[in-house]
């Protein structure tokens, strides 16, 4: 019989001097992993439980909890690191397919961090952004090639319908189920008040949140749940998801265990069921079949709301994107490979996919090439973690940007990456009332506002000090930015010039 013992991946370091045994660690750890010895008047910890979230760190009154990560080491060589040896005695164990959580962590290369951005030196003229108007607005969907006006001024081209944001950011696709409800609250509010768009993800809409219609893009996966025309019309958009960066090629799933009462009733299906939803659409198997869907949906809502695309980043992109503007959709995201998720496949969310810095100028130049990029939208999604990527992603083609993790992290996220176990400590992934109540909506609106206006404050000072004033004149201006430690074929790819050029 092998012994597959895996030492803990992090300790519980306790203060024994501080520590006043008030057992604050022992009620806050959904875990398990603190316990009091009446016998003996001590606190213990099974460190086996601990997935690092902090919540015990942080609350403590009297800062007697460190968790470290173990320096306790495997024999491990250049082939085989802890990592790939501990999923091995894993699966060996269980015979399962190992899941994780949030995005992709391996060390692949982060593009954004090879890429600076320009200033302006003595001739064009930085503006002062305290100063001098600075645009932030943008309007996503189809634009028409000319604008006609009638004789007394008005409009007489017929618009395509648009979003229009406050700033080039929204809140990425998190389903009901997959996150809390207050969590989902924290978000609308937000979006509301910061005059942008968070998205419903694949778990339908639930009824006490149709009054934040206008701000919100209302999500048709693979799996259907909660679809029905009163939930399309309730959107300001509606986004296909046909793939998502953390797991490109397979469905969702979301376990039994999530689909308490609430979440069956807005998804539709019954309480306690697995929502499994299929890795294809059953009814796409082409760009003319994804045309019927999209002209299927603008019918079901009188023409009235743009049509969003979804797909993951994929070594075809380009040619993907190409057909998607075709199809008669008006914006098409992009989700990158280090995208988030409430639950994929370790391994294909750590080997599927690529980074959206390369899919993203891929997409815009090949559009550009074929001079249909404003036939839609580009909103790039996967890893954006500031502003500064944000001004990046914009420069290389990207019209805003979904943000997701950081919007999770305003919230209270400490990417302890065990979404899937429904535990999550500080109520976000989780349908624990006792765990979602620990997220209170109305802190969880004002993070989510103050990181958005820090952001547009950020973004405005980099526009400012390139000389440019509107977040339009900067999208796929490439000539704002220098590669670093790239090679000509990924500078090629990128259409950026190396620094010093
Ligand atoms: S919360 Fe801090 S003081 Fe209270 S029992 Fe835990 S370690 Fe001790
Ligand atoms: S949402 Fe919760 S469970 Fe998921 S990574 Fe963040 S803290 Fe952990």
């Amino acid at each position: 019989m092998p012994v597959d013992f895996i030492y803990p991946e992090y300790e519980v370091v306790r203060n024994d001097s501080r520590c006043t045994h008030c057992r604050l660690c022992e009620r806050e750890c959904s875990n398990g992993v603190h316990s009091y010895d009446e016998a003996h008047g001590l606190m213990l910890s099974d460190e086996s439980k601990c997935v690092n979230c902090h919540r015990c760190v942080s609350l403590c009154p009297v800062r007697a909890l460190k968790i470290v990560h173990t320096d306790h080491t495997l024999r491990e060589n250049a082939n085989w690191n802890e990592d790939t040896v501990k999923e091995v005695y894993r699966q060996a164990g269980s015979g399962g397919v190992l899941l994780s959580s949030m995005g992709n962590p391996c060390n692949y290369p982060v593009y954004w961090d090879k890429i600076l951005i320009n200033a302006s030196q003595v001739t064009n003229p930085s503006i002062d952004p305290l100063r001098e108007p600075m645009e932030t607005r943008v309007f996503l969907g189809r634009k028409p090639s000319a604008i006609e006006r009638n004789p007394d001024g008005t409009l007489k081209t017929d618009m395509p319908p648009q979003l229009e944001l406050e700033m080039p950011v929204m809140f990425s696709a998190m389903s009901y189920g997959s996150i809390s409800y207050n969590a989902h609250e924290s978000m609308a509010r937000a979006a509301k008040a910061s005059g942008t768009f968070y998205n419903t993800g694949e778990g339908g809409l639930h009824k006490d949140f149709y009054k934040y219609g206008a701000n919100t893009i209302v999500q048709v996966a693979s799996g259907r749940f909660g679809v029905h025309p009163d939930y399309l019309n309730a959107g300001a958009a509606i986004e296909i998801k046909m793939g998502q960066g953390a797991k490109p090629g397979i469905g969702g799933h979301l376990p039994g265990t999530k689909i308490v009462a609430d979440i069956a009733k807005t998804r539709m299906i019954p309480e306690g069921s697995d929502a499994i939803s299929p890795a294809p659409h059953h009814d796409i198997y082409s760009i003319e079949d994804l045309r019927q869907l999209v002209c299927s949906l603008k019918e079901a809502t009188e023409y009235k709301k743009p049509v969003i695309v979804k797909v993951a980043a994929v070594h075809n992109i380009a040619a993907i994107a190409s057909g998607i503007a075709r199809s008669g959709a008006d914006i098409i995201a992009i989700d990158g490979f280090r995208g988030g998720t409430g639950a994929a496949p370790t391994r294909i969310r750590d080997n599927v996919g690529i980074p959206i810095e390369l899919a993203l100028a891929s997409v815009d130049e090949r559009l550009r090439d074929e001079g249909i990029r404003n036939d839609v939208s580009l909103v790039a999604g996967g890893s954006i973690r500031s502003s500064a990527d944000i001004i990046k992603a914009i420069a290389l083609g990207a019209d805003a940007v979904y943000i997701a993790t950081a919007a999770l992290l305003a919230l209270g996220c400490h990417l302890c990456r065990s979404c899937q176990s429904g535990k999550c400590n500080w109520g976000i992934a989780t349908q624990n009332p006792q765990l979602v109540k620990r997220l209170n909506p109305d802190a969880g609106c004002e993070r989510l506002v103050n990181l958005l206006t820090a952001w547009r404050h950020e973004i405005k000072e980099f526009m400012g000090g390139m000389g440019i004033n509107s977040i339009e004149a900067l999208r796929g201006n490439r000539f704002m930015l220098r590669g670093v430690g790239l090679n000509e074929k990924e500078l090629q790819i990128l259409g950026v010039r190396h620094a010093g050029e």
